[in-house]
């Protein structure tokens, strides 16, 4: 089980900050971060005779060891961090990335391993494409990217099509019985099971096959619900389970 360090609260605590308007406190910072980081096993647990887990533990080391105004991205006032005009045009260039990260309902140690990649300013991009994920500043380095999350998905339709048939993987639905051949088409949606990486820019083929192992076709009621409540890789079992129980019962 991989846990988190200080050095990779950073990038989601700047961008706490930025969505809270450019200010935090850290009695704000630490449920929040836990929220949208959902740290689980040790992280998780309680320190003896404390009132912190682990995890907050470390979020509040970020101020004692000034971890977050070493990255020149926030200053700390005494009782707020504030992000600073380079934090700023950092999140600003990050954004699509760093949402598609914290909104995707992806595991803990997805996510920190994620947030080891970017902060170490690593080769490795990550793919960021999906149904929610609306389309940022339109940079030519977010078109590269925008342009092979298409491709992706245009291969993973292909790929999890049989007889230029596809269905949802949690409900079942297809939308060609359900809207005829016309109208349904082009409408199931790609699922994240991981963030997905590129490997080196020419090693496509291996960041394709490693992308297919982690995205699943789910129809836009399925893929909302996934999102809604997320649903971790390790709960869709569950979720099958349910909806196929209200299904006999209907
Ligand atoms: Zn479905
Ligand atoms: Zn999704």
């Amino acid at each position: 089980m991989t846990r988190i360090s200080e050095s990779e609260l950073v990038l989601p605590s700047l961008y706490l900050i930025y969505l809270n308007g450019g200010k935090i406190t850290m009695a704000e910072l630490i449920p929040l971060l836990t929220n949208i980081m959902k740290p689980t096993g040790r992280d998780l647990e309680i320190i003896a005779n404390r009132n912190d887990t682990y995890f907050s533990q470390k979020v509040r080391n970020l101020k004692s060891h000034k971890t977050l105004e070493k990255s020149k991205y926030v200053i700390y006032d005494g009782l707020y961090f504030h992000l600073t005009s380079l934090g700023k045009s950092f999140i600003n260039e990050n954004i699509s990335t760093i949402q598609y990260l914290f909104n995707s309902s992806f595991e803990y140690e997805d996510i920190t391993t994620a947030c080891k990649y970017i902060s170490k300013g690593s080769k490795r991009k990550i793919i960021c494409y999906d149904e929610f994920i609306t389309e940022g500043t339109t940079t030519i380095k977010e078109q590269k990217i925008h342009i092979r999350s298409q491709k992706l998905r245009d291969i993973a339709i292909e790929h999890f099509s049989h007889n230029n048939i596809i269905s949802c993987d949690c409900c079942g639905f297809e939308f060609k019985s359900a809207y005829g051949p016309k109208y349904g088409v082009d409408c199931i949606e790609i699922h994240h099971l991981k963030p997905i990486f590129t490997y080196d820019d020419d090693d496509i083929t291996k960041t394709i096959d490693e992308a297919l192992s982690n995205l699943l076709p789910v129809c836009p009621n399925c893929h909302r619900v996934i999102h809604k409540h997320r649903i971790t890789p390790e709960l869709l079992p569950d979720f099958k389970n349910e909806i196929n129980l209200n299904r006999i019962i209907l």
